[in-house]
């Protein structure tokens, strides 16, 4: 497998994903931001939260992807062990880092709760990595550059997900992707005729023309979904 360029693996960590007690929403989130962007997501990967395996992952995934996003397991618990796994796999040390014991701190005085000594953990990054506040809860997010691959480290919780992506990650990102990879794509939701009916009449004009088609039928509708790069030449016959 070739590592491509402005592609992207999700890997979802833990258990409870695994035995499907919750649905795996931050990879579908984080695909459709990415998609906008321009980035190619390759894989969703689900793991559970042990090192070993977590590592495993990682290395995988740098086969093919040149960003890797990792989501779940910086809470403050025993089992909370992604931050060991990344740093293992990059072959550095945990290095802690004050202002993020700060930042757990403010947080709990919003609600006028003592801080917990488990939280300490959180404060551990691997060396080398670049902290991504956390605004909506006490684990920030990381992020390092692993032997050619960017790896983003992301809470669990999908509404910090999301504040992290929008106030540390969109526009950075946005920036670096070439933009003629960006997707552009038309839909057209139609009744009446059947889905192999609209193939043909679609695939008479685009077959060839470099244009990704995808149907998808969706009752009582068939809809039809066509996709290019904005920097594609397309071919018509
Ligand atoms: P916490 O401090 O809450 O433990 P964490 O970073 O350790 O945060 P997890 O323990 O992996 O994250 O997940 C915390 C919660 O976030 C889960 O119980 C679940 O409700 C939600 N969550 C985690 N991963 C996902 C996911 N991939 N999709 C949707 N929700 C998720
Ligand atoms: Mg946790």
């Amino acid at each position: 497998m070739e590592r491509m360029h402005d592609t992207a693996a999700i890997i979802a960590v833990g258990s409870e994903l695994l035995s499907g007690q919750i649905t795996n929403r931050n990879a579908a989130w984080l695909a459709n931001k990415l998609f906008d962007i321009g980035v190619r997501v390759s894989s969703h990967i689900v793991v559970d939260d042990k090192v070993a395996d977590i590592v495993d992952v990682l290395h995988n995934a740098t086969k093919a992807a040149s960003y890797i996003f990792v989501t779940g397991g910086l809470g403050p618990t025993s089992d909370d062990l992604t931050r060991q796994a990344v740093a293992k796999f990059a072959g550095v040390p945990l290095c802690y880092n004050q202002e993020s014991w700060r930042h757990i701190e403010m947080m709990f005085a919003r609600s006028q709760i003592p801080v917990p000594e488990s939280n300490r953990q959180q404060c551990y990054f691997p060396e080398g990595a670049r902290i991504l506040i956390n605004n909506r809860g006490t684990a920030n997010a990381f992020d390092l550059t692993v032997r050619g691959v960017r790896v983003f480290v992301l809470p669990g919780p999908p509404r910090e997900v999301e504040g992290i992506w929008q106030e540390a990650i969109h526009g950075a990102l946005a920036s670096n992707v070439d933009i003629t990879r960006r997707s552009v794509i038309k839909m057209w939701r139609t009744i009446g005729r059947g889905e192999s009916h609209i193939a043909e009449l679609v695939e008479s004009i685009a077959t060839g023309s470099g244009i990704e088609i995808a149907y998808r039928a969706h009752a009582p509708f068939i809809e039809t979904k066509l996709r290019y790069l904005v920097g594609e030449q397309l071919r018509f016959a």
